[in-house]
């Protein structure tokens, strides 16, 4: 296998999104669930996320976590890695995208690396080397009072200069609007000067585009999923990708029983499980009874064994933002929603046993601890369920492939379980 793109994400989540955007551009992509094993029996693929949980760990570790993961991504052939960050640059002055950035760029060699967080079509742009977060600076926008990584300074050249031993360049957008040759003489120039990393500015995605084919040049890059549009795109113009044209295995139906879990209390999965009422028998737990241990999961799994061979069934936590505050109060926030994602992860887990192959899931923590129990390797991402939820074939999972939809609390439209299941056969 020779990949024509390997990717590291500092999240799963971000990596899930990055998925998506290579599979859309036309990229046969698998997303991992941390470094692999060296033995994962892997489809023919183009690109490889691996998906890590190092943005807000101690930047050693996320260092040691990440070149391993370039390690097994260059083992397999590919020619660029890129490090996926949030398109918020979420980070503190500590790390880690700035040791994470100047690891791997020792390890590849490259004399200057290009980095830019921008995704036009989210809203995320850089000028001057100022993110902007819709209308406003960073530092203006709802990031600056992040919990862990609070966004102080929109000024990203000193954001990473701060957490890089590099020096930290700009490539403005006036180069960046004067194309791949210009932008390739000003890293030169930049290069030449002692630079070992610049921020790119980009407002559209022509501007990814450019930066994309550039950073083909070199053996890393540092982005969020727009430079990953950029790079795919600039991959799909050479002819480095295979087709995605449909491959009589990962099209496969799996068949089998069906279910539906949702731990997310999203007003749009609140209507999502009202208008599932309709097309199949919904199961709601008791919170309480799941916080106090009392065999909640056990009861729900044999209400589930009762009806999977008949369909699809779905079961959920979820309830309206008034119970959830006052399950809070009674007995913490942590707490409450640790042991319910538990419960979640322990009720997938035996519908798992009993024969279930496909399985939608909302909520993005919900997911998680869902995916880390079921111990999946990796995913095959597959066709598109609503923006940014892709329907995933597990590989490397003994006894068969399975189907799963991931879902963050706000996607997807009021059918949103019936129109999963569709797609997933
Ligand atoms: P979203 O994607 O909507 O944020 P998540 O799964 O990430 O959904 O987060 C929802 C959190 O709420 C989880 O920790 C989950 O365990 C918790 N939760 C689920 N149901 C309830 C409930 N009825 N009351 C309180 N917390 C809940």
């Amino acid at each position: 296998m020779t990949l024509a793109l390997g990717c590291i994400a500092d999240d799963y989540t971000g990596a899930s999104d990055l998925a998506n955007t290579l599979t859309r551009c036309g990229l046969r992509t698998v997303q991992t669930i941390g470094v692999p094993a060296a033995d994962l029996a892997l489809p023919e693929v183009d690109a490889v996320v691996v998906s890590l949980k190092s943005r807000s760990i101690e930047a050693d570790l996320a260092v040691t976590r990440s070149r391993s993961a370039e390690k097994w991504l260059r083992e397999r052939g590919a020619r660029h890695v890129l490090f996926k960050i949030c398109s918020t640059f979420d980070s503190t002055d500590a790390g880690n995208i700035g040791p994470v950035m100047d690891a791997l760029r020792a390890d590849s060699g490259d004399a200057i690396v290009l980095v830019t967080p921008a995704f036009p079509e989210t809203g995320r742009t850089v000028y001057q080397g100022n993110l902007f977060v819709g209308a406003v600076p960073l530092n203006e926008s709802p990031l600056k009072d992040h919990p862990l990584n609070p966004m102080h300074d929109s000024n990203l050249v000193r954001v990473l200069a701060r957490q890089s031993r590099t020096r930290i360049g700009l490539v403005d957008l006036a180069d960046i609007a004067r194309g791949a040759e210009a932008v390739r003489a000003r890293l030169a120039q930049l290069s030449g000067q002692g630079f070992g990393a610049v921020i790119a500015d980009a407002v559209f995605e022509r501007d990814l585009e450019t930066i994309g084919q550039v950073a083909l040049d070199h053996r890393v890059s540092v982005g969020a999923s727009g430079l990953g549009l950029g790079l795919a795109r600039a991959l799909v113009a050479a002819g480095n990708v295979k087709s995605l044209a449909a491959d009589p295995i990962s099209n496969a139906p799996v068949g089998g029983p069906a279910a539906c879990l949702a731990g997310s209390c999203s007003q749009a999965t609140l209507q999502q499980i009202a208008r599932a009422e309709q097309a199949m028998p919904v199961l709601h737990l008791d919170p309480d009874q799941v916080i106090a241990g009392n065999g909640e999961s056990r009861r729900a799994l044999a209400w589930a064994r009762e009806r999977l061979q008949e369909g699809p069934i779905l079961i959920a936590s979820s309830s309206t933002p008034e119970e959830v505050a006052a399950l809070q109060l009674r007995h913490g926030r942590d707490a409450a929603g640790h042991a319910i994602e538990q419960a979640m992860a322990d009720i997938a887990e035996g519908l798992v046993q009993s024969g279930v192959r496909r399985l939608v899931v909302a909520g993005g923590e919900t997911s998680g601890a869902v995916v880390d129990r079921l111990g999946i390797p990796g995913f095959l991402v597959g066709a598109e369920i609503a923006a940014g939820v892709p329907v995933l074939r597990t590989v490397g999972v003994n006894g068969g492939d399975m189907l799963l939809a991931l879902k963050s609390g706000n996607f997807g439209g009021p059918e949103f379980f019936s129109d999963a299941l569709k797609l997933m056969r």
